[in-house]
């Protein structure tokens, strides 16, 4: 009987396609099978989302062609991307599009090869003794190829200084098989990893190990948080947990996502320490070239690597028999996508956990108050390890009351007495000292002191920030460069003042009162070059910096043993925001920060500098009390309906026309109320947090509700229903983590 295949096409189209599946390709053609198919009159490419006996469609052309021999996905991965398009609500082929990476779906791509060099036949002792005096060398080469087996020819003429000449003369005599080889773009390929092996576990880490593993062989496995400390051993745990799930008897491959930028010393101790087994590690991340990217998921579909690691969009690593998917840091905003499908990926591996029967591990010092939430109800099991190895005590923090400073040094300063003492401190001692602060430039922006201009970006409604060392104005969220001006652009008074402080006026201020101090700054201004991140950590590590100052990319991962003072220059950056997770954030920042403080022999110091210090965020986290902060958030939470209480979908209207977004906004807030689901909450149409943002004016409405799943389908419906005017775009983002 013949058979017909839904296909999605490679295009932007909400809509899946029915095509024959010709005799020939019978059996070959399944779900998952990337395939060439006639369109109109082009040959286009797409994936057979299902295969069925009688098609929606009656005049079905058929199939062209199949790629490659075993389907691309399978229908686990099918599956996860229905569910995304679902409940993030956009199109299926929306959804597959982030299943695979753009670099496999588009690509012929066939692998990368590199010449190989082998021996024809043995070389005999008699053929080595007949050989002709004046051909020593090439004698000498059949003798290495002899004992090493075979050679990239690169290898080859190095290791044996021979030239490209005498390989192929013994290629025309018959003697060696000069021919290409399939090999993997692999970003790793120039370094080794010394073999490391598994630490003997503490009583607490034998707890956290206990519930894994018993997850990985439980018929449904569930979800683990595990709150540790950070310095806690978390690691170390998701290392053994791996490997265990790695053993024969089990048979499962797994997978974790770190936080994202992957550090090279994450990477590190990942391949270390699988080195002696032999089992390969894949590596995915957003810093892969589309041939590396290509190279690493082929080694994953191919079964070839049976550990990944990577960021956001590793959850949907192509792994054979996935037995464990392990989140670190599962806080993190980077595994939101901001764009559609808007996927938290924390929240994907949960659910591709539940499609697979595969334990997922949930891990972080500071864990969301979702997944707290979720534990504290029972619907996760909770692990905590809330000591360091070898009780190694946590950082003291210290807060200082910048109100108080300012009195005392008659004016408002970056550096209070008690940091600058510290660094002077650390320094006499040859320790290092991390700075933070998540604001980059020189300052944030440019004001008249004669009529209070703010020089403002003309595309977003925000102040534009000046960059010295380029001297320039800058707008940070759409990248708008303009000169600085030389007197007020309002009322042409003469001398402008720069105010509010970035990263590059702080190393400015540091090398005036430390100059003999090394210094570097981390953030996005200086770390252009690809490798420049390594770099700075490699020299930090050697000991070749003294005092490091970054944004957030300091903040994560890192581990430095020398450091033993972290300063946060500005506690109350992100505190004052409009979004429910301010606090939050506030809190978990300042705990991850600290813990980068005091990780080696010495005990670290934080010095925090506020305005605000009797904040909850910062009092709590002085005390490195999450469980005291959960408990004082939830309350807060429960009272407004925020999440973890509730559900929030966030609709944006924008358009270059603002009273025509407005209109539209509030045309559909009208619509979004009639027959809203009982319980939910519907906010006002008003304008964005950042009311206008890369040249378009936003509009939003926030929606709540404790059933998302009503919620989602009512969107829908009413989107359906409402077509906006063409230059009026809208977004719907569930689960939205800002506002
Ligand atoms: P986390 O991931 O929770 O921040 P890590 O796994 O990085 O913690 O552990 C912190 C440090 O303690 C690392 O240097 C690690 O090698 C070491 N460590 C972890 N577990 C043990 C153990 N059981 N015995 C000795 N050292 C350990
Ligand atoms: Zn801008």
């Amino acid at each position: 009987m013949a058979q017909f295949a839904k296909v999605v096409l490679e295009r932007n189209l909400d809509k899946e396609f029915d095509y024959l599946i010709p005799d020939s390709l019978l059996g070959v053609v399944q779900v998952g099978s990337k395939v060439r198919v006639p369109f109109g009159r082009q040959i286009l490419m797409g994936f057979v989302s299902s295969v069925m006996s009688h098609p929606d469609y009656p005049d079905c052309k058929p199939i062209t062609e199949v790629i490659g021999k075993k389907p691309f996905l399978d229908h686990h991965l099918l599956e996860l991307a229905r569910w995304m398009a679902g409940y993030y609500s956009c199109p299926y082929e929306t959804a597959l599009r982030s299943v695979m990476p753009e670099a496999v779906r588009k690509a012929d791509a066939a692998h990368k090869e590199k010449l190989f060099v082998t021996l024809k036949k043995p070389l005999t002792p008699e053929a080595a003794e007949a050989f002709p005096k004046r051909s020593r060398k090439q004698l000498m080469v059949l003798q290495y190829l002899q004992s090493h087996g075979g050679r990239f020819l690169r290898d080859l003429m190095e290791e044996t200084s021979t030239g490209r000449s005498s390989l192929d003369a013994l290629e025309d005599a018959g003697w060696i098989i000069i021919s290409p080889e399939a090999v993997d773009r692999d970003p790793f390929e120039n370094e080794t990893f010394l073999p490391s092996s598994p630490l003997l576990l503490n009583d607490e880490q034998k707890q956290a190990f206990l519930t894994i593993t018993q997850a990985i062989t439980a018929s449904s496995p569930g979800v683990i948080l595990l709150h540790g400390v950070t310095g806690s051993g978390k690691t170390e745990v998701y290392l053994q947990a791996m490997d265990y799930c790695l053993r024969p008897r089990q048979r499962r491959d797994c997978h974790g996502s770190g936080n994202s930028p992957l550090t090279p010393q994450t990477v590190e101790r990942f391949k270390s320490r699988f080195a002696e087994s032999g089992t390969q590690v894949a590596v995915l991340h957003s810093h892969l070239s589309a041939g590396e990217r290509h190279d690493q998921w082929h080694k994953i579909h191919e079964g070839r690597a049976r550990i990944v690691i990577g960021a956001r969009s590793a959850v949907f690593a192509p792994v054979r028999e996935l037995g464990l998917i392990i989140v670190d840091e599962e806080h993190e905003s980077t595994y939101k996508q901001e764009e559609a499908p808007r996927y938290n990926a924390r929240d994907v591996a949960v659910m591709r956990g539940k499609l697979l029967g595969a334990a997922v591990v949930l891990g972080s010092a500071t864990p969301s108050l979702e997944s707290f939430h979720n534990a504290a109800k029972g619907k996760y099991t909770l692990r905590s390890m809330p000591k360091r190895i070898d009780d190694k005590k946590m950082p003291l923090m210290r807060i200082i009351d910048m109100r108080q400073e300012a009195l005392r040094q008659k004016g408002v300063h970056i550096f209070s007495g008690r940091l600058r003492d510290a660094i002077q401190e650390r320094l006499d001692k040859s320790e290092q000292t991390i700075l933070f602060l998540n604001r980059r430039g020189f300052a944030t922006s440019m004001v008249c002191p004669k009529c209070g201009h703010v020089e403002m970006c003309p595309h977003c409604s925000v102040a534009l920030t000046y960059h010295r060392g380029k001297n320039l104005l800058a707008c940070h969220v759409c990248g708008h460069k303009a000169a600085p001006p030389q007197d007020c652009p309002a009322c042409h008074a003469p001398d402008i003042r720069y105010t509010g402080l970035g990263t590059e006026k702080v190393e400015d201020t540091l090398a005036k009162l430390f100059p003999k101090a090394r210094i570097r700054r981390m953030d996005s201004d200086t770390m252009t070059r690809k490798d420049s991140y390594r770099e700075t950590l490699g020299a930090f590590r050697t000991g070749k910096i003294d005092i490091l100052l970054g944004t957030q990319m300091i903040a994560k991962g890192l581990d430095f043993p020398n450091v033993t003072l972290v300063g946060i220059l500005n506690a109350d950056l992100g505190l004052h925001l409009p979004d429910f997770r301010a606090g939050e954030r506030t809190f978990q920042l300042l705990t991850q920060v600290a813990g980068r403080a005091g990780r080696g022999e010495v005990e670290g110091e934080v010095i925090v500098q506020t305005f605000t210090p009797f904040h909850p965020a910062v009092q709590f986290a002085r005390h490195h009390d999450y469980q005291g902060f959960y408990e004082q958030e939830i309350g807060f939470r429960q009272e407004l309906k925020y999440p973890p209480l509730s559900h929030v979908i966030l609709i944006t209207i924008r358009g270059t026309n603002d009273d025509k977004a407005a209109f539209v906004a509030q045309s559909l807030r009208k619509l979004l109320a009639q027959n809203a689901p009982a319980g939910a909450i519907l906010g006002d149409a008003a304008p964005a947090p950042m009311a206008k943002m890369k040249t378009y004016f936003r509009y939003q409405i926030m929606l709540r509700a404790s059933s998302v799943l009503k919620l989602i389908g009512h969107v829908e419906a009413v989107l359906k229903s409402f077509t906006p005017p063409e230059d009026v775009l809208l977004t719907v983002d569930v689960d939205p983590l800002f506002l």
